[in-house]
């Protein structure tokens, strides 16, 4: 790829400097003109849809820079996730809508565990040469395009620009930044919760591994088409054709297939915690406007391991009951369904909700006095804990005993437990 004169290049010259090598106009003035040409100039929305994004983002992809517009008297939030292929996703395992999905969903996901509103994204991405070389490659572009617009449309949030350039090796690489705002002084953070405080976690635990490991099992018996067998967890039939139906006709995009409608509706993507995680940007918005929480993390490495990281910020310790934790119901059917195999153990549901990860549910305090409604922003909240006094992390079960939870990531990929 060539050097760009300002040495910085911008999406859109990043993306045209590809067209080139590709020969793939359609391709690109497609994503181009999805994805930056409103956002030029003083005023204009810079990609994903909704005019009223143009509040946030005075100048967007087109630049050297974005101009963006927080709202007066808010601080700006930033946060980076890399989405490495092999360690964030497989292009073998996940769809590439889920693949698209769930970079945009890691951040957001910080956002809201902080209460912040999202302003704008960031994206830079590298892409195998061989990716750009092939049709079925760059249907995977296109599609993994359409899972991250899904998301950001969803949130009203603005792609403000990025680069992109050839993968040194066969991987998809991409690092994403959102830039969020909250009222000066009032962001919600990991150090501010007390001894006494009750804990509480938004949706389910351990759908998201739950998934995974139905998603690895599958494939390993279909690698062909993985995604297209899977039974419980299902992808609805209507997303499924709609995949299926992904095509380059004659060179030609077709302009729905860029499009949202390809994507489960909201309440299909509850069902698939690990394809679509929802972050929960809502909840968090709520909590601070509502000053209810003292301290909030969101789970992304699993629930013993988000909760060790807000006690050692705020200096406590905790107790969480086993029995009061909303296990995903995807936990209980994995479990129930590798019971019923010959081989290794069954993976506990319980081992799943504490240490799965990627849930993106959030895990908050609040004083014991404040009156935590049961759900939030239409999701359910629950009760799992108190902290205490002290650094221990303990685990009652539902006879009294205590055990010590130690932080104890999952490793995705593999299906093995890492300490
Ligand atoms: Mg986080």
């Amino acid at each position: 790829m060539q050097p760009h004169p300002s040495g910085n290049p911008p999406l859109v010259y990043a993306w045209l400097t590809m067209k080139r090598e590709m020969g793939e106009l359609e391709l690109i003035e497609r994503i181009r003109s999805e994805w930056g040409a409103a956002g030029r100039g003083a005023g204009g929305a810079a990609g994903c849809g909704s005019r009223s994004l143009a509040r946030s983002v005075a100048l967007g992809i087109g630049d050297d820079c974005a101009i963006l517009r927080p709202p007066r008297g808010h601080e700006l939030l930033v946060t980076t996730d890399f989405t490495l292929e092999g360690r964030h996703f497989r292009r073998d395992l996940h769809p590439p809508e889920s693949a698209g999905h769930r970079m945009l969903a890691r951040g957001l996901s910080d956002l809201a565990a902080m209460g912040a509103r999202p302003l704008a994204a960031f994206l830079s991405l590298a892409l195998p040469g061989e990716m750009l070389a092939t049709r079925a490659g760059r249907v995977w572009v296109e599609r993994f395009f359409a899972g991250l617009r899904a998301l950001a449309d969803r949130h009203a949030v603005p792609l403000a620009g990025g680069d992109t350039a050839e993968s040194p090796s066969d991987l998809v690489l991409a690092d994403i930044v959102l830039i969020g705002s909250a009222p000066a002084g009032r962001a919600l953070r990991r150090s501010g919760a007390h001894a006494g405080d009750a804990l509480y976690v938004t949706g389910e635990l351990g759908g998201a591994a739950a998934e995974l490991a139905e998603m690895d099992r599958r494939a390993a018996t279909n690698p062909a088409h993985p995604y297209k067998d899977l039974g419980a967890p299902s992808i609805p039939r209507s997303l499924r054709n709609g995949w299926e139906s992904t095509s380059l006709s004659s060179g030609r995009i077709n302009q729905p297939n860029l499009r949202p409608p390809r994507m489960p509706a909201p309440n299909h993507l509850t069902a698939h915690p690990q394809m679509f995680p929802q972050p929960r940007l809502a909840v968090g918005l709520a909590l601070l406007r509502r000053r209810l929480a003292t301290a909030c993390i969101d789970l992304s490495d699993g629930l013993s391991t988000d909760l060790a990281h807000l006690c050692r910020e705020s200096g406590v310790g905790a107790e969480v009951s086993s029995a009061a934790l909303p296990i995903h119901p995807l936990a209980q059917q994995t479990h129930a369904a590798q019971a019923g195999r010959a081989g290794a153990a069954p993976t506990r549901a319980l081992d799943l909700a504490l240490h799965g990860g990627e849930d993106y549910e959030l895990l908050f305090a609040a004083p014991p006095t404040a009156r935590v409604p049961r759900s939030l922003a239409g999701v359910r909240i629950t009760r799992i804990g108190s902290l205490v006094r002290g650094s221990s992390i303990s685990l009652l079960d539902s006879a009294g005993r205590r055990t010590p939870l130690k932080p104890g990531g999952w490793e995705h990929f593999s299906g093995k437990h890492q300490d």
